[in-house]
């Protein structure tokens, strides 16, 4: 089996090049290429002997996923659907704004956790994403981009707020994450890379001695009995260990703040009285509050807050001294705001299959 360069990040290209017996100077040689100037063969790498781009060519591959489709909404957001084989797909988000372009970068086919106001969540599980296919995203929105629009970093800022949990998958999205932030590769600063996590608590104190980014929580509830119930793995980690992995992060992290997301579903989480408990919660962590209106799905059981609510809320906070903004929806028309990210998962968790079942009983 040839080898797939497209995931190694810098220590492993370099690994990779000794091992064959080519100088170190290879590995940065290999990832500009590759990364910055999106290579997607040997032959193109001009500066390279002929014949060790026929040796690279033997023992080696740059292979992205394969895109299945290409779609833009009426806001100028961008959603491409990849195929990641044995019938799964995962989507990928560009959004653009005026002075910067951001990335939504899937880590999984599907996710376990089953938030329950999540599409993503609502269709179950199959598989971690290996590094090359969380790049691979990257590298496919920077060339077409790149190409389409003459720009040459099309992708300023990268989120990992795509389909699944980015810390369940934590070794592949490191690799990947590494990559953005290598100046050989896609040099972005770690304060352009946001990661964010349902609060999966061992992750997160790991993220911070290896690969400390930008850190996003998704928190959507200010007590364990609702969070038990939004989202599940709370369970596991409740919210006063979560509190407490947030403040040691922040002592590391190239932010100052965690940047708390908080999902206002109509008369669930979305009270005044919510809001005041979640004042007090965040009352000693350093942070931002982003408040997204919930974004509906076909299966969805919830509704968005009505802009009142939505107003109340923030106001609330605002007044006990939070930073609160409210996140816009984006790509709306085309399925590509927060939480409506599908893709084609084959579920291995039966969840779908349980739920039917829960249904009939
Ligand atoms: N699993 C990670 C990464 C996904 S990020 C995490 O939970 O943080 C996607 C963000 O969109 C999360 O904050 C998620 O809670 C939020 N989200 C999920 N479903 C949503 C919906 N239907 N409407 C609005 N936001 C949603």
């Amino acid at each position: 089996m040839r080898v797939n360069l497209l995931g190694l990040d810098g220590e492993a290209m370099h690994a990779w090049c000794t091992g064959i017996g080519e100088r170190p100077f290879r590995a940065r040689q290999l990832l500009r290429w590759i990364h910055h100037a999106g290579a997607g063969e040997f032959a193109a790498m001009t500066d390279l002997s002929k014949a060790l781009r026929e040796r690279l060519a033997g023992a080696a591959e740059i292979a992205p996923p394969a895109m299945l489709r290409d779609t833009t909404a009426s806001d100028g957001t961008r959603k491409w659907l990849f195929d990641v084989g044995t019938g799964n797909a995962i989507e990928t988000v560009f959004i653009p704004e005026p002075n910067r372009g951001t990335l939504c970068v899937s880590s999984q086919a599907g996710c376990a956790l089953a938030c329950s106001f999540c599409s993503t969540g609502y269709r179950g599980f199959n598989r971690n994403l290996a590094a090359h296919e969380i790049i691979g995203q990257l590298w496919h929105a920077n060339r077409l981009l790149a190409r389409e629009t003459g720009a040459e970093r099309p992708v300023t800022n990268v989120v990992m707020m795509g389909m699944g949990e980015p810390l369940a998958n934590f070794e592949n999205v490191v690799a990947a994450m590494r990559l953005m932030l290598d100046d050989f590769a896609y040099g972005l600063s770690r304060r352009r890379v946001t990661l964010s996590t349902a609060g999966l608590v061992s992750g997160i104190d790991r993220l911070r001695e290896v690969c400390p980014v930008s850190l996003a929580v998704s928190l959507h509830a200010p007590n364990d009995r609702l969070r038990d119930e939004l989202v599940p793995i709370n369970r596991k980690f409740p919210i006063r260990e979560l509190m407490a992995a947030c403040v040691r992060y922040v002592e590391k992290a190239p932010r100052e703040f965690v940047m708390f997301e908080y999902v206002l579903l109509d008369g669930v989480n979305d009270t005044a009285a919510h809001a005041r408990e979640l004042s007090g919660l965040l009352r000693d962590v350093p942070c931002k509050v982003n408040l997204i209106p919930f974004n509906p799905f076909p299966e969805g059981r919830y509704a968005r807050s009505s802009p009142g609510a939505v107003e109340r809320f923030r106001d609330i906070l605002a007044r006990a001294g939070l930073i609160a903004t409210v996140r816009r929806p984006r790509g709306e028309d085309i399925d590509a705001a927060c939480g409506q990210l599908a893709g084609r998962v084959r579920d291995r968790t039966r969840r779908a299959e349980r739920r039917l079942g829960q249904e009939a009983a």
